[in-house]
């Protein structure tokens, strides 16, 4: 019996070994998916603009007596393009350095007033929203305080005002706010733009992830904003919602921890 018991538990030990040596594959295999998925993106994103930029210097060098105005729409593609590419570059430098420090930027948060975030973003965004006659509001009570990387978290908020503008027609108005609740500190961003449908939600903050990727491109998107929306917010140890109605308007929500009312 003795036996036969130890023959059992050496099995269930087995089975469970083998089940957990299953389930780290799987995921091993995601990663790696996940990874070559990125690559791939990433290859395909800087690649757009480099042949734009290198089919409009052909195109200038074919023809050595080319009119001055076709020579200038030329050079302001290879601008443009040169911009994209910078972005590109320098979007995914920051969500490179927010993945890596993560563990140290939640560790280094400091308890200060959400409000000076909140004023310097909509500063930040102010000319843009008024080049597109959109109206920028924002409101949070100045004692409100939370654990925050300022910077960062300014960064956040610049993304998601930018967005709100960028999705929005002229007249309409996009409100920031920030507001305790519960647990949690929320800065919400909503405009009254052309909405987002029910089944690009889930996707939406995943890198390069768009609803109409030409759209995006041309109005001079990365589709990388909102996956460092959700990086800030996870070194935060918060997260990001988003609800929205087509035609109606949408509204992303960065969600803080509270300060720790027992801490000290
Ligand atoms: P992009 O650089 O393309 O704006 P983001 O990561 O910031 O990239 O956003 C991803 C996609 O989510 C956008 O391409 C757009 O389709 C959609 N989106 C983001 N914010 C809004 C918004 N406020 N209204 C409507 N659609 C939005």
């Amino acid at each position: 019996i003795a036996t036969l018991a130890g023959l059992a538990v050496v099995g269930v030990i087995a089975l469970v070994v083998h089940r957990s040596i299953r389930n780290l594959m799987l995921r091993l295999n995601k990663l790696e998916a996940m990874r070559s998925d990125f690559v791939a993106n990433v290859s395909h994103e800087v690649k757009t603009p480099v042949s734009a930029i290198k089919a409009a210097v052909e195109t200038i060098q074919a023809d050595p007596a080319m009119p001055r105005e076709d020579a200038e729409r030329f050079t302001k593609i290879i601008a443009r393009q040169a911009d994209r590419l910078s972005a590109i570059v320098d979007d995914l430098l920051s969500l490179a350095r927010i993945e890596q420090h993560a563990g140290e930027i939640y560790a280094e948060l400091q308890s200060e007033p959400v409000v000076s975030v909140i004023e310097a973003a909509c500063e930040t965004c102010q000319a843009h929203a008024q080049e597109k006659k959109i109206t920028l509001n924002h409101s949070c009570d100045p004692a409100l305080k939370a654990p925050i990387n300022a910077p960062l978290l300014e960064q956040a908020t610049v993304n998601l005002i930018v967005n709100a503008i960028k999705y929005s027609s002229e007249g309409t108005t996009v409100e920031v706010c920030a507001r305790p609740r519960g647990r949690e500190v929320l800065i919400e961003v909503t405009d009254e733009g052309r909405g987002i449908e029910p089944e690009h939600l889930p996707r939406l903050f995943e890198r390069f992830y768009r609803t109409d990727k030409a759209r995006s491109r041309a109005l001079g998107g990365t589709g990388l904003g909102l996956s460092i929306v959700k990086h800030v917010a996870e070194a935060h140890g918060g997260r990001v919602s988003v609800e929205s109605e087509v035609g109606r308007g949408s509204m992303f929500c960065i969600h803080l921890l509270a300060d720790d009312p027992t801490a000290k």
